[in-house]
This record gives C-alpha cells, sequence and structure tokens, in this order.
C-alpha cells in the first residue's frame, strides 16, 4: 500500500493505551467475560484469537462501549471509559459486515465521521481524498456503495474507522467475508496500514495464521478467559498449554512419565530435566510435524537429538509440503511434515515403511497437563 497518509496519522503522542481490569460480563448464568485483565500498548497491534463464542467479540464491544459488562474497568491512557457512550470514546471500528450506508456513495460513507465531529468542507475533502489513495480506492469516491467488491467494501469500512484520526482502532474480523487470497493481501495492507498510522489497534480473528501474520501481540482467549499473552513467535514455540498448542498450528501431544526426580521422559526417551511433581501433576510433550525429519541409524547425535520410531500409515501430498502420519507401538501417531522439492527422498516413503524421526532438544516444547477431550 502506498504511503500517503501523513494527514490521517494518529500523533504519537495521542495513540492511547488500553488498560482492561477485573471485567466480567454474563448473559444468564454464562460468563462471556470472566474477570478479564489486559494491558494493549500504545499504538500496539494486538489481536483477540479464539474459537467462535470465546468472547472475543463481547470483549471488544465492550472496549467500544456497545455493550455495559457487569463488572470491572476499562481505561484509555489514564480515563475511565466504562460509563461513556461509544460516540464520546473516539475508536474507529471495522466489522465483517461492513455496515457502510448503502444509500450513500464512497465518499461520504468515508466522510461521515468527520460531518458528525462538524469538520470543515475542506479539509473534509482532503482527508477523504488521502484515506481513498490509502486503501487504494482514489477515483471511486463518487461510486455507489452497491457498485463495489467486497474487497472494496471493507476498505471503505476502514477508511471510515480511521479517518477522523482515532486514538484506538478495533476490527471484528474484518477479512472474513473475503475469499483467501484477497484477505491474504488484505492481512499485509491492514498491517502496513497499522504502522503508517500509528494507532492503538485490536484486531478480532478466529483464524490462527492470521494472527501470527499481523501482529505484534497475541491473546488467545478461551471461554470467556484469557489464556496466553505473547509475540505470535511466543504463543507458537512457547505455547501455556494443551488448549493453546492446540488451537495455533499443527501438534502432537505426547503423554510423559516422571521418574520422583526432575526428569520427564517418553516412553525410554529422556525428554526433559528439572521437573517439580509440585508444578503439576501431569506433562506433555508438544511436538510441531515440521520440527520432525527422517533421520538414519548413525547419522544423527543423540546428545542433540530424540528419536522415535514406528511405521508410517498415512502419506498424504499436499502442494509446497507432505503430511504424514507415523504410528510408535501402535499407541501414539506422530504427524510430521516435509518439503515436497523433486529431490527428496523422503516423497518416497510409503505406508508400512519402518522410518525413525528425529526432534532436536532445541524444538522439545513441555506443557503441563494434556490435551483436553
Ligand atoms: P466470539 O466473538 O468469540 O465468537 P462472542 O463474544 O460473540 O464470541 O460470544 C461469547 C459468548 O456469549 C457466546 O457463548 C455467545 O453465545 C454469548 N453471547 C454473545 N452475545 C450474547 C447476547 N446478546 N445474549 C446472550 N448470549 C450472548
Ligand atoms: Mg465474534
Amino acid at each position: 500500500m502506498s504511503i500517503q497518509s501523513n494527514n490521517l496519522k494518529t500523533e504519537s503522542s495521542t495513540a492511547l493505551p488500553i488498560h482492561v481490569q477485573d471485567l466480567t460480563k454474563k448473559y444468564g448464568e454464562m460468563f462471556a467475560l470472566d474477570s478479564v485483565n489486559l494491558d494493549v500498548k500504545s499504538g500496539e497491534f494486538l489481536t483477540l484469537l479464539g474459537p467462535s463464542g470465546s468472547g472475543k467479540t463481547t470483549l471488544l464491544m465492550a472496549i467500544a462501549g456497545f455493550n455495559r459488562p457487569d463488572s470491572g474497568s476499562i481505561r484509555f491512557g489514564d480515563e475511565e471509559v466504562i460509563l461513556k457512550p461509544p460516540h464520546k470514546r473516539d475508536v474507529g471500528m471495522v466489522f465483517q459486515s461492513y455496515a457502510l450506508f448503502p444509500h450513500m456513495t464512497v465518499a461520504e460513507n468515508i466522510a461521515f465521521p468527520l460531518k458528525l465531529r462538524g469538520v470543515s468542507a475542506a479539509e473534509t475533502a482532503e482527508r477523504v481524498a488521502t484515506a481513498l489513495k490509502t486503501v487504494q480506492l482514489d477515483g471511486l469516491g463518487d461510486r455507489d456503495i452497491e457498485q463495489l467488491s467486497g474487497g472494496q467494501k471493507q476498505r471503505v469500512a476502514l477508511a471510515r474507522a480511521f479517518v477522523f484520526r482515532p486514538r484506538i482502532l478495533l476490527m471484528d474480523e474484518p477479512l472474513s467475508a473475503l475469499d483467501k487470497k484477497l484477505r491474504e493481501q488484505m492481512q499485509i495492507e491492514l498491517k502496513h496500514l497499522h504502522e503508517q498510522l500509528g494507532v492503538t489497534t485490536v484486531y478480532v480473528t478466529h483464524d490462527q495464521r492470521e494472527a501470527l501474520t499481523m501482529s505484534d501481540r497475541i491473546v488467545v482467549i478461551n471461554k470467556g478467559q484469557l489464556t496466553q499473552i505473547g509475540t505470535p513467535n511466543d504463543i507458537y514455540n512457547h505455547p501455556a498449554n494443551a488448549f493453546v498448542a492446540d488451537f495455533i498450528g499443527e501438534s502432537t501431544m505426547l503423554p510423559l512419565t516422571h521418574d520422583g526426580s526432575g526428569s520427564l521422559y517418553f516412553e525410554d526417551n529422556l525428554i526433559k530435566t528439572n521437573y517439580k511433581t509440585s508444578d503439576a501433576k501431569e506433562w506433555s510433550l508438544v511436538i510441531r510435524p515440521e520440527r520432525l525429519t527422517v533421520v538414519k541409524d548413525g547419522q544423527y547425535d543423540p546428545e542433540k537429538t530424540i528419536v522415535f520410531s514406528g511405521v508410517i500409515r498415512e502419506f498424504i501430498f499436499q502442494g509446497e509440503t507432505a503430511f504424514a502420519m507415523m504410528s510408535v507401538n501402535d499407541k501414539y501417531t506422530l504427524s510430521f511434515r516435509f518439503g515436497t522439492d523433486a529431490s527428496s527422498w523422503q516423497n518416497a516413503l510409503k505406508p508400512g515403511d519402518l522410518i525413525s524421526l528425529g526432534l532436536n532438544r532445541s524444538d522439545v516444547i513441555v506443557i503441563p497437563g494434556g490435551r483436553e477431550l
């Protein structure tokens, strides 16, 4: 996306942090939000990621002011906003459904928040023109909304959300109505737009890949509770528990046994040392499929590599990678992935083959507990 938006940039001095404290919202007996605590840093791109029904929209709408929590506090900077109506919170919003005014042109839609704020006609024209350029819709200001594609409508909704230089931008699954190619292109564009505008952004998605692509930090939410907060790298490589490991990326989880003196084993394999039985009752080993590689006898260093042997059960070509499953002792199944370049001998693997898979000790992920069934 071209950088044309100097007059739309949120001054870094005005981008605001958000502090959510002990926020609870019940619908009947069900906790949609259960004592949520969250600090969004000034100017950061933070994503709420969780399955459908986990409370993402409820939290975003509480920040925007469209629903009233039962208890807790929401501050923008030092200012408590929990009792403020949405139009006084100075927040830009983008919804999945676009929520554009169908009887207005593109330019009129984008100008709407400026009109509400009494911005002069001359400045409105200038800001709308810049916003149109920023979202790559120059020249389309006079179009009717119904003449636009889904992707173009979402750009209009976006332009309308930031044209008044809000201090906070909130987006609820804004790309999920778009097809995959356009969605992936828009993810990168939105990320660049955020870099240009510098506005504190809270983004909601149920798509883990989208979250990993776009975010400075990700908050994983499940059943109204925040499960983990971290950078995309933290969340993927150091999941805090089975829910996060399962929800983000692919994984195999294997149960570990504690030897009573601090060491965790999978079958006869020493996985890791220094675990206290007082910290948890059970542990699991999480293995990302792309971290396993086929190894041959005598061709690995047992100090550095943990080796699992078994029989190939499935082998599926999926384009850029192949996906395979190996069963260990007919009891556990390990998934693994590898590249499909023509020279890779792994492409010759077939069900029934006996193989060994190596996991680098530095790729070991141990979590308390196990997979929720
Ligand atoms: P998400 O956006 O993560 O899919 P929501 O925040 O929309 O989840 O919903 C969280 C939970 O609250 C769900 O169980 C949902 O059914 C419930 N819920 C949301 N809005 C209402 C409402 N207005 N009345 C009753 N239950 C609701
Ligand atoms: Mg939702």
